[in-house]
């Protein structure tokens, strides 16, 4: 998608601080960190929302899960939250899916 923001970074048209990347997603680190580990895990594909995935996206999805899953034992990290924002409201700015992994101080609940 020519003008998202991910899709530039996907093809290194902006710079990012690269955590992981494989042949279907990115992992990198926010810009603008709410915890001190703040990563965000991004399908290649573009797709702009939860809501609007295709059945064959969930695939997506699962890799970005288990991904999370593999670089959190790596790195040690036992307790993170993780989060999708779907739709303006909920706190979306960027429309292309992307999971936040949050870790490194207690959250809170509710989230606000
Ligand atoms: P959302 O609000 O859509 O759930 O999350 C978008 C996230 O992308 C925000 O946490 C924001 O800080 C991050 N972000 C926005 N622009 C950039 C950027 O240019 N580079 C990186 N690494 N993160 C960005
Ligand atoms: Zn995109």
């Amino acid at each position: 998608m020519p003008g998202c923001l991910f899709c530039k970074i996907i093809r290194k048209e902006l710079k990012s601080n690269i955590e992981y990347e494989d042949e279907t997603l990115i992992a990198i680190h926010d810009i603008n960190p709410q915890a001190p580990v703040h990563l965000l895990f991004i399908p290649k594909k573009h797709v702009a929302q939860i809501s609007t995935m295709s059945s064959e996206d969930s695939v997506l999805a699962g890799r970005l899960l288990y991904k999370v899953k593999e670089i959190a034992e790596k790195r040690g990290w036992q307790h993170y939250r993780l989060v999708f924002n779907n739709g303006a409201e909920a706190g979306q700015s960027v429309f292309h899916i992307h999971l936040h992994l949050l870790s490194g101080r207690r959250m809170q609940w509710p989230p606000g």
